[in-house]
């Protein structure tokens, strides 16, 4: 376990002016607050928290996530309060436990993850502030590092699906590929122990065959490199077992035929000498048609840059070569985390947090789907939904504003239709409640209930209010059939006839109506002229 004073250092190494003593309560906080606790393995419960912080600080990020990293158990697990937290660490703090604290609820909520978009998409709008998804992330990748301690398989299972299907993609779109790449491997070994045992023993067969090709391969590189005069950092990294095993599968092929399970990347000081290295790579080695890609000059929507290139390379292995600068390199496996870290040298503002996460949204959205790069109205209905739970947990995407009546329309039209209350969070709550995200919604219908007309004027989804309007017609068209019949029988009576829908029959045209029935709501509503 880290000790108190090693995770000072960390922070310190990076970050001088971390407020050394509200870490050292932190500490000191959690570890009496979790007091005698146990983790499934054994170890003191106080073990996780640190290790939490300790991965924020490897993220070499601000004070306050790795003190929200410290307490981030805190209000769930313990006695202690958001007050107390409040009381002793600020509002600040507060706030951020507080965010981190509703997701770890949100996942007690909902074991499907069929809806996983939605779920990410819920989990991004409750971290009003990035950090408190990053702290989420440290949480979740310390818990998947100990999965295998739980006995219950089938929860052990039902977090690494959630992982792979909810938390890795999140951690790819803010760009922490590390991040990404650990959580789907760690969620790997336990969907498919055995594929991934079979691709570890080929990977090291290939590793001990190779007898050092890839230590070769890099020293012939950066041999070529400092010939060109440049001065650069080369390595190589094997692919996880995870990224194999995807390729395998997304290109149809065996292992056998899998050529480059090696990435090699050259580090250099400047944009320019990123081309100057790709020139020598290129003049020295065969280049592989087709694998040449540029994303300096045009960057991946999540913000990644580098220059990808395949040659027959050094002992006449084919190698795929990635080409940046030291900032681009932490950007690509740091994410939004290493912007956190460029830009807290600025001054602190208040905006300043939120411009941030504003740009972390754009990412976001374009991340999904580029060609709407320039689009903004997507992010806007983004920003605009609230997420909610049914009693069974399933997830409801609504418009902002949506009420329990929207929520009762959109599970099913007969709901809506006959609804008389809501619970939300398990208490009654008024019909014209605004629903917040992560909220759970039991409707109260009965069946003899029908769509009021006040209702209109709250619901805002398209679905409810077509619903309500429909009715309000149907009703009001039964309302003027029944009048019309009424004025058309005292008629005939007026008239010394016996009333009779046949006699009728036979002057529709005259009245411009194609049935009796439309004719009385003709009449009931004071349009029929008799022209
Ligand atoms: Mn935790």
């Amino acid at each position: 376990m880290m000790r108190q004073f090693e995770l000072l250092e960390r922070v310190k190494a990076y970050d001088p002016a971390a407020d050394e003593d509200a870490l050292n309560r932190a500490y000191v906080f959690s570890m009496k607050a979790h007091g005698a606790q146990l983790r499934a393995s054994g170890d003191p419960y106080f073990s996780h928290p640190i290790e939490v912080a300790g991965i924020l600080a490897e993220m070499k990020l601000d004070a306050a996530s790795i003190i929200t990293g410290l307490l981030h158990d805190t209000v769930e697990d313990t006695v202690a309060t958001l007050e107390d937290i409040e009381r002793l660490f600020g509002p600040d703090i507060a706030k951020l436990v507080d965010g981190v604290t509703k997701l770890s609820r949100l996942e007690l909520q909902s074991d499907q993850t069929k809806q996983a978009e939605n779920f990410r998409k819920l989990v991004l709008a409750m971290s009003e502030d990035i950090r408190v998804l990053l702290v989420k992330l440290a949480d979740r990748l310390h818990n998947m590092r100990t999965l295998h301690f739980l006995k219950d398989e089938e929860r052990r299972r039902r977090i690494a699906r959630e992982t792979m299907e909810i938390y890795a993609p999140l951690a790819e779109r803010i760009g922490m590929h590390e991040m990404k790449d650990e959580l789907d491997d760690q969620a790997f070994a336990e969907l498919h122990p055995d594929a991934r045992a079979s691709l570890m023993a080929r990977l090291s067969f290939l590793r001990e065959k190779g007898e050092g090709l890839a230590e070769r391969i890099i020293d012939e590189l950066q041999e070529t490199l400092t010939k060109g005069g440049l001065s650069a950092e080369v390595s190589g990294r094997e692919k996880t077992p995870y990224s194999v095993w995807r390729k395998m599968q997304r290109k149809n092929v065996g292992f056998e035929q899998l050529s480059d399970i090696m990435a090699f990347r050259v580090v250099v000081d400047t944009v320019e000498e990123c081309y100057q290295a790709l020139g020598v790579i290129h003049s020295r080695y065969p280049v592989v048609p087709g694998r040449f890609k540029d994303y300096i000059s045009t960057p991946k929507p999540n913000n990644y840059r580098s220059l990808h290139t395949g040659v027959i390379g050094p002992e006449r292995q084919r190698i795929e070569v990635q080409i940046r600068t030291r900032e681009m390199h932490e950007v690509a496996e740091l994410g939004v985390a290493a912007h956190w870290v460029y830009k807290q040298g600025a001054p602190r503002t208040e905006g300043r947090q939120y411009r941030w996460l504003r740009e972390l949204l754009d990412i976001l959205e374009h991340a999904s789907d580029p060609q709407e790069f320039l689009e903004h109205t997507k992010l806007e209905m983004f920003q605009d939904q609230v997420f909610c739970f049914t009693p069974k947990g399933d997830l409801i995407a609504l418009p902002r504003g949506a009420t329990p009546v929207d929520f009762a329309y959109a599970v099913h039209s007969v709901v809506g239709d006959t609804c008389v209350g809501a619970k939300i969070n398990g208490r009654l709550a008024p019909l014209r409640t605004q629903l917040a995200n992560g909220d759970q919604v039991e409707v109260i219908t009965s069946k003899a209930q029908t769509p009021s007309p006040t209702w209109e004027r709250f619901v805002v989804t398209g679905k409810a209010r077509a619903r309500i309007r429909r009715f309000i017609r149907t009703q009001q068209r039964q309302q003027y059939l029944d009048l019309g019949r009424a004025i058309l029988q005292k008629a005939f009576r007026h008239e010394g006839h016996e009333f009779a829908e046949k006699a009728l029959e036979e002057v529709l045209k005259r009245f411009n109506c194609d049935s009796v029935e439309n004719l009385f709501v003709a009449v009931g509503e004071g349009l029929a002229t008799g022209r």
